[in-house]
């Protein structure tokens, strides 16, 4: 379970200090899929990086299983927009990047561990290209894979699909639903779009912009539409 605390930021900058989250409670259970949706410069990102451990709040805390969560580690992953990947390795370089380090594990186990998220993200064939010479919708699985062979407890996703095309972010939203069954993780995915929110989320975030907050929190109803109006509405009220 990965719990965020009363978690405030305030970052201080040229233009002076700029509250980017205030008060901040998010609960996310162990094996649930929450999504956080709002408008732009709300703080979505900020309550993102502190989650993993790349922000430190300025108050507040973030807890693993009611332990601190301290620096950044194994047990929790994160995807961005930008792929980030590595442009001079190879896919499955990239993929690979995080187990290099990673100490009891044979080599061999690794390049098993390699080639199985290969097959899950359907990059067979393009193990050796470089990110040149993928598409945008193969860059953001081969970001994905590199996040998933470190086997984390926790995936952190910043608009994984938010720099792909209409169409293929459509292909990737099902992809992702789909392997949600087969992943044994808890997952938090920060997105723009009420309508991928909803799609993929058990648990719907919405926050709102001043002074950067959760407004509302929404469970899963089956009814699509309502779910759909009830954030809109959400998101519209300031
Ligand atoms: P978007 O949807 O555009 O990605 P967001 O909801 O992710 O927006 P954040 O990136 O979390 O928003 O930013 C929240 C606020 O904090 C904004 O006002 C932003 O300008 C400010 N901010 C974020 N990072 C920094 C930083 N490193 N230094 C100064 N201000 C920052
Ligand atoms: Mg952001």
């Amino acid at each position: 379970k990965l719990s965020i605390q009363d978690v405030s930021k305030t970052f201080e900058s040229s233009r002076g200090s700029v509250q980017a989250l205030t008060a901040t409670d998010l609960d996310v259970q162990e094996g649930e899929f929450v999504t956080i949706v709002g408008p732009s410069g709300c703080g979505k990102s900020t309550l993102l990086m502190i989650a993993s451990g790349l922000e430190t709040p300025s108050s507040g805390r973030v807890l693993i299983d009611d332990d601190p969560a301290g620096p950044p580690g194994p047990r929790r992953s994160v995807v961005f927009q930008q792929f980030a990947l590595f442009p001079h390795m190879t896919a499955e370089q990239n993929i690979g990047f995080g187990l290099r380090m990673r100490g009891g594990l044979t080599r061999a186990r690794k390049q098993e561990l390699v080639a199985a998220q290969v097959e899950t993200m359907r990059l067979t064939g393009f193990e050796k290209a470089y990110p040149s010479e993928l598409s945008g919708g193969m860059q953001q699985r081969v970001a994905i894979a590199r996040a998933l062979v470190l086997d984390p407890e926790i995936l952190l996703m910043d608009e994984p699909f938010g720099a792909l095309d209409a169409q293929t972010r459509t292909a990737m939203q099902d992809e992702m639903a789909a392997m949600r069954s087969r992943l044994n993780c808890t997952i938090l995915f920060v997105t723009h779009s009420v309508e991928e929110a909803v799609f993929l989320g058990d648990r719907i975030v919405v926050m709102s912009a001043r002074p950067g907050r959760i407004s509302h929190e929404l469970s899963v109803s089956s009814d699509f539409e309502w779910k759909r109006h009830q954030i809109e509405h959400a998101m519209s009220e300031r």
